[in-house]
Order: C-alpha cells, then structure tokens, then sequence
C-alpha cells in the first residue's frame, strides 16, 4: 500500500533533469547555478567563493552560467514578436536601423582609443553570432541577433551579459563593445 501510493507521488513529481556537466554552447565545464532570491549569509559566502551566481530577486527562467563564454541557460524561447503598436514597431525598427547603420560607418574609421578586443567569436545554430569581447575590466558577451530581419529591419548588436562596472557605465562599453564586434566581423569577412 505504502509503495503504491509512493509511486504515485513520483508521478506528480517527476525528478528533475540532471545537472549540466557542459555549457551548451561552448563546451566549457566551467558553469555555475544561478540562485534566485533574497540571499542569506550562506548563499552570499557561495556566491563570493565563486560556487554559485546570484540572479537577483526576480526569478527568471536561466538556470545555469557558463564562466567561461558567460551563456545563460535554458533560454526563453524566441519570441519573433514586436510588442507595441505599429507605429511604436516601425519607429523601433528605423531605430535601430539607424544604429546599425551609424555603427558600420564607425567601424570603418581607425579603432578608437581603449577599444576593445574580440577574444573569441563563433557562431551558434540558430543563427546569432556570439563575441566574447575583452575589456581591461572584464568580458562582455554581445550577440548579433537577427529578428528584427522579419520586421524589415537590420541585425542588432546586443549585450546579453557581462556589464561594466558603474564608473565605466553602461551606455559607452556597450557602444564600444558592438563596434568591436562588428569590426571583427567586417575584417573576417573581407
Ligand atoms: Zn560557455
């Protein structure tokens, strides 16, 4: 009777996957668990002696982090989507056309002073190029995405992890970090 009613249980609850060994998208071993919420004095000790990363208090839906590349996983899916109504699409759109546009002319200028470097590039299968791109403070993760492509649009240069520290701010090493992103890209392909 017992058994029964625990194999029933385990049903409800089936067991969750196992851990990852590897990230998913550069092979690394190096990955950490991504915890979730309010931390007490142990988690913050764990997220100090690097074991853990703190997500913050809003649960998202990534579990793991990649050291090494600085991937997120798992990932909500695409949505293709652009909120908003069209009038607020098509001047998001032209944005960033603008952007792209502006960026393609800088880089084909000389590099500018503390610019930064590629320090690995690949490219992943559903299309999004990935740079791991060295600054004297660290690395930026920037992702050249490609779905505003259906809306008429350019490819966009996002950073999806590694933020500068708040004297450097954001607003410059992102501009930095997609210039050189796409002067590594123009370069190779040339
Ligand atoms: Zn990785």
């Amino acid at each position: 009777m017992r058994s029964r009613s625990r194999k029933r249980f385990g049903d409800l609850f089936p067991a969750p996957p196992p851990d990852p060994t590897e990230c998913p998208d550069c092979g690394s071993q190096r990955i950490l668990r991504i915890c979730y919420g309010l931390p007490g004095p142990e988690m913050r000790e764990r997220a100090l002696q690097g074991e853990i990363v703190l997500g913050g208090c809003i649960f998202r839906t990534p579990r793991w982090c990649c050291k090494e590349c600085l991937h997120h996983w798992p990932e909500d899916p695409p949505s293709g989507q652009l909120h908003g109504t069209e009038e607020w699409r098509e001047k998001y759109v032209a944005e960033q056309a603008a952007e792209y546009a502006q960026l393609s002319q800088d880089a084909s200028g000389p590099p500018l002073a503390g610019e930064p470097s590629v320090a690995n590039y690949w490219e992943r299968s559903d299309g999004r190029k990935v740079f791991l791109v060295r600054f004297e403070w660290g690395v930026m993760r920037v992702e050249k995405q490609l779905h505003l492509l259906a809306h008429g649009g350019t490819p966009v240069y996002t950073i999806v992890a590694g933020f500068p520290p708040l004297e450097v701010g954001f607003h410059g090493a992102s501009y930095l970090g997609s210039l050189a992103a796409m002067r590594f890209e123009t370069r190779r392909v040339a």
